[in-house]
Formats: structure tokens, C-alpha cells, sequence
């Protein structure tokens, strides 16, 4: 079968890395602007960055409005912030939405199209500046995906799908992950396990290399996420994340996830329920919808998560299953629609809206009806 892989060419893993950002990006940028959020400002984990940009000879601007699911006008300022800061690099560091606006500011910065101009797949044309992603959570992968996810004003979360959105280095610093506090741990850690778990059994584009890259996330990822959740200093555990966080990223950029992120996706542009918590509530209900079309990949799981497992593919996916759903508990996570305050009454919207992203279904094992994702959302009610 004939594949095409893409990444980003340039990959720094070190502990401490950003602190010697301006070294890593000297001779890319004079004027780089950090897009980032307020938190991260305010903990002083900006601060060394923009230090060692300094020390470098550069002068960076800071944009720390960042919302989670990053609102269409809160992009639109981002993207003048940075024209009037006249700024010649963008350097995302934060969470998915910090990256995913930074990547939106480097496409539109210079262009003459319009956030509304780039929606969707490949729409995004010619160049853009220098471009560098630094993450702060281990979940989201953005730092080496092609997409940024933005809310509109109608509540509704649209992809954008462009090789211009790979970044030119991702700097992984996992002393960054460190202060996170467990629930944002354990939501983004599983983010990233639905990202490997979707790459694998993705009916489209699913490859060689995605395949080897998930099979490895999940390993990482499942064997660390109790670990970095218990002890929040284990800086062994928060490294095995941030890496695996980033192998997902790579295998879902290329193989796309599909209905555990279309169901997240309402839950979080309607309800402001952070992306890992969306779909971490979503992963338990979707695997069992999908049990017995994906059991032979499930099965191929089960022996990276519960090598224990023995028996038919049947028999071993049901153990993945298990074996995923106890793991994502252990966690401490929130486990209902409820505990997101979120009532019968909403879920047939909720199910209308999953049925528009067809972006997503399409690249599920089994295919879903309007009917299986309400009877889904009930089930975790
Ligand atoms: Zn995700």
C-alpha cells in the first residue's frame, strides 16, 4: 500500500530546553512574538524564554490572551497583535490553545486572507514567517500536527487542515509539564492516548509509520499517566508523556482520529469543557461502540497495554478495553456528562452537532448514526 508521511523536520527533546530558546532559533527571527496565555505568564514560565530571546539579541513581543478552545475573535487579536508588534517569528508556547492560535497568527500574519479564507482543508496559501511550538501540557501534540482547531461565534469547532501549520522546530522541555496540576494531567494525558488509539484504528490513512509511532505513544502514554498524576515531580514519568504526547501527534497528523474527538467536539464548543476532559468522558463508550469492528486492532493493542491478554481478537480488544477504561479511572478523571453540568435536555444538539463533523466520523472503524451517538451521551450521563 502506497503512504506519505509528513513531520516536523526539526525536533529538540531536552529537559531545559527553553531556556535556551534564543540559541535554538538564532539566525531565524529578530522580532519574534510568544504567543501564550495568561496562567503561564503569570507562573513565570515564560520568563526564562523570553530571557535567553533577549540574551540572544532578539526583541520579542508577548500575546498572552489565549483562551482554551481558542475563540475565533480571540485568534483575530492574536493575528494583529502580531502585525502591529511588525513581528518576523512566531513562538506558540502553552497548551493546544496556545499552539493552535500561534499557528493561525504565522498563516495569517502576512497573508491577505481572512481567518474565515483558511476554514478547513489545504486552504491556506503561500508562506508564512518562521514558525517554533514549545508545549506545556503532554496531550494535544500540536507542536507537531498540520492542524489548529477554532471555535466559531455559532459554537461550532472547525479544523484547520495545512502543511503550512507544521511548525520549523518543536522544542519538548518536560521541567514545563511539571507544575500541572493532576485533573489537567490526567485529561490531556488521555487526549493523547485517544490520539494514538485513533491513528491506529483511523480507516483512513492509517500507515506503517503511524502505526509504529501509536503502538509506541500508547506505551508510553499508558504506563506513565498514574504515574505523572500521583507524583506530580516524577520528571522520569513527565518526560515518557511529553514524548509519547508528541508520537501520537505525529501518527493522528498523518492518520486522523475520528468519533471519540467528533463526540468531544460539542462538549466542548457548547459546554467550555477543556479538549482532554471532552474526550477523555467520550474514550470509554466509543471503544465499546467500535469493539467489534476494530477487534483485530484492539487485539494488536491489548499486546502493548495488556501483553497479559490471550484468547481470540475478541477476547483480547475486550481486554484493551478494560485494560484503557481502569488505566483513564486510576487517573481521578471526571467520568459523566453530568459532572460537566451537563443535562438530558442537552444531548440531542449535542448528537445534531457530531453528526456534522463528517471530517471526523468518516475515519471510524464503524460508522455512526444520529441514534448511536445520542444512545452513546446517555451512557455516560
Ligand atoms: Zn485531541
Amino acid at each position: 500500500m502506497p503512504f506519505a508521511f509528513k513531520t516536523v523536520p526539526h525536533i529538540v527533546f531536552e529537559t531545559g530546553a527553553a531556556a535556551r530558546l534564543g540559541e535554538i532559533v538564532s539566525g531565524r527571527m529578530k522580532r519574534p512574538i510568544v504567543v501564550t496565555d495568561r496562567f503561564l505568564l503569570d507562573a513565570g514560565l515564560v520568563a526564562p524564554a523570553l530571557k535567553s530571546l533577549e540574551a540572544a539579541g532578539m526583541t520579542p513581543t508577548v500575546y498572552s490572551d489565549c483562551a482554551a478552545d481558542p475563540p475565533a475573535p480571540v485568534v483575530r487579536k492574536a493575528v494583529a497583535a502580531a502585525k502591529e508588534a511588525k513581528a518576523d517569528g512566531i513562538i506558540g508556547l502553552g497548551g493546544g490553545s496556545s499552539m493552535d492560535t500561534a499557528k493561525v497568527v504565522a498563516i495569517l500574519m502576512n497573508s491577505g486572507q481572512t481567518l474565515e479564507d483558511v476554514y478547513g482543508m489545504d486552504k491556506v496559501a503561500g508562506p508564512r514567517p518562521p514558525m517554533v511550538m514549545i508545549p506545556t501540557t503532554a496531550g494535544t501534540g500540536s507542536e507537531v500536527t498540520n492542524i489548529s482547531v477554532v471555535t466559531t461565534e455559532d459554537d461550532q469547532k472547525i479544523g484547520i487542515l495545512a502543511d503550512q501549520l507544521y511548525a520549523d522546530i518543536a522544542i519538548l522541555d518536560a521541567s514545563l509539564t511539571l507544575g500541572l496540576p493532576r485533573e489537567t494531567t490526567a485529561a490531556t494525558g488521555i487526549d493523547a492516548m485517544v490520539h494514538a488509539i485513533e491513528a491506529f484504528t483511523s480507516k483512513v490513512k492509517k500507515n506503517p509509520v503511524s502505526d509504529a509511532l501509536a503502538k509506541e505513544a500508547l506505551r508510553l502514554l499508558a504506563g506513565n499517566i498514574v504515574k505523572a498524576c500521583t507524583a506530580r515531580d516524577d520528571l522520569a514519568a513527565r518526560e515518557a508523556m511529553l514524548l509519547g504526547a508528541m508520537l501520537a501527534g505525529q501518527a493522528f497528523s498523518n492518520a486522523p482520529v475520528a468519533a471519540v474527538h467528533a463526540m468531544a467536539y460539542p462538549i466542548g464548543a457548547l459546554f467550555h469543557v477543556p479538549h482532554g476532559l471532552s474526550n477523555s468522558l467520550m474514550l470509554a463508550p466509543v471503544l465499546k461502540f467500535n469493539a467489534e469492528a476494530a477487534a483485530p486492532l484492539y487485539a494488536e493493542l491489548a499486546g502493548v497495554v495488556a501483553p497479559e491478554a490471550k484468547g481470540s481478537d475478541a477476547a483480547r480488544a475486550k481486554a484493551f478495553i478494560e485494560k484503557i477504561t481502569a488505566t483513564c479511572k486510576a487517573t481521578g478523571v471526571k467520568q459523566r456528562l453530568s459532572d460537566v453540568h451537563i443535562s438530558h435536555n442537552d444531548l440531542p444538539r449535542m448528537a445534531e452537532d457530531v453528526m456534522k463533523i463528517e471530517r471526523l466520523l468518516r475515519n471510524n472503524p464503524r460508522p455512526m448514526t444520529y441514534d448511536d451517538a445520542l444512545r452513546l451521551y446517555q451512557e455516560v450521563l
